[in-house]
């Protein structure tokens, strides 16, 4: 089987200057712990915060992807970049673990064509419409409603990104622009990370209704490994925690990644994270079940969300753990043939799908 991880922010993490070639501690990915993982690929995402418009946005986006390409390069022996399905088949045949490049956020696009094109030509193959606010394309799960939907742009962004061959990803959308884009596509779509609202009521995850739409349509549901998404009680545990207040410390980290001091600070708040009651294995897998139940087992993946959490399910604290959802999976009764659908196969068939 091709396992696959749907969406990660790695890309943020190397610009922090993680060293991916090493095996970091207290790294949620690098190529090391992909490898132990029998991770063969995963989607890179370059995840542009809100807070960053206009040209800010594209350069940002750019800026994490040449980081992203060249420490794929410079472990030209072990890593490779894919374009499609087909890449990362020979990437492992020929023992290479694959990346692909994602841009989450359209806001990077700045309602250009020509910058969509730019991004496809160097490798991106997903663009998630939205992040945690409304942007130029439409509305997010987490926005103030501004279009109720797809905003004029993104009606002519959808048909574009079809004709280019592009699979467009609703993560962090709202229901309506889920909606809009349910009707607009003429190719499966994909989302890319988040859980089942059915199970747990996190405003990112996705009503039945919508993961019915997606796999009507022929795409994919993908079951990140958030533990606010996974379970409303961790959410309660996180706010009584008051460790909330202290993430910020994160923010000085990332802004001076190599003070040792914040470093310190940031690894004291993940030890405290790690310390807290959190679901684990067992509950992703409740929503990976859940969305089968609902989508049928052609419409499930994984897509982790690693490298842009502050905290993981309990069992899965970094990429090299991926092999407990198996074990899980058996244990539950899934057949190896369900297992490998879910673990990488239905998504490289939508990104096959995107194509034709
Ligand atoms: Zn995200």
């Amino acid at each position: 089987m091709i396992v696959l991880d749907a969406h990660c922010d790695a890309p943020s993490q190397m610009v922090r200057l993680r060293d991916f070639a090493l095996d970091n501690a207290f790294a949620q990915v690098d190529f090391p712990k992909m490898a132990r993982g029998g991770v063969d690929a995963s989607f890179f995402a370059a995840y542009v915060p809100a807070a960053l418009t206009g040209q800010a946005a594209t350069d940002w986006a750019r800026k994490l992807l040449d980081e992203a390409q060249r420490q794929v390069a410079a472990c030209a022996g072990s890593v490779a970049l894919a374009r499609c399905a087909g890449g990362v088949r020979r990437n492992r045949r020929a023992g290479l673990t694959s990346v692909l490049l994602g841009i989450e956020n359209a806001s990077a696009l700045q309602e250009s064509f020509d910058l969509l094109q730019e991004f496809h030509r160097r490798g991106v193959r997903y663009v998630t419409l939205t992040h945690s606010a409304d942007n130029q394309v439409g509305d997010s799960c987490t926005g103030q409603g501004t279009w109720g939907g797809l905003s004029p742009f993104g009606r002519r962004l959808i048909p574009e990104m079809n004709r280019r061959r592009m699979l467009i990803d609703v993560a962090h959308a709202a229901d309506s622009t889920i909606r809009d884009v349910l009707a607009l596509s003429e190719r499966p779509i994909a989302y890319t990370h988040g859980a089942c609202r059915a199970l747990a009521s996190h405003r990112r995850n996705l009503p039945d209704e919508l993961i019915r739409g997606i796999a009507e349509r022929g795409g994919v549901v993908c079951i990140s490994i958030y533990p606010p998404f996974l379970d409303d009680a961790f959410v309660r545990t996180l706010a009584e925690s008051g460790l909330e207040a202290r993430l910020s410390v994160e923010d000085a980290f990332i802004k001076d990644p190599a003070d040792p001091a914040k470093r310190a600070a940031w690894e004291a708040v993940q030890r405290e994270l790690q310390a807290l009651p959190r679901p684990g294995v067992a509950r992703i897998v409740d929503h990976i079940e859940h969305a089968v139940g609902v989508a049928g087992v052609d419409h499930v993946g994984i897509g982790t969300d690693y490298d842009g959490i502050e905290v993981t399910a309990a069992g899965l604290e970094d990429v090299s753990r991926f092999p407990a959802l198996w074990d899980e999976m058996r244990r539950r009764g899934f057949s190896r043939g369900d297992i490998s659908r879910i673990a990488g196969g239905n998504f490289l068939r939508v990104l096959s799908a995107v194509r034709k």
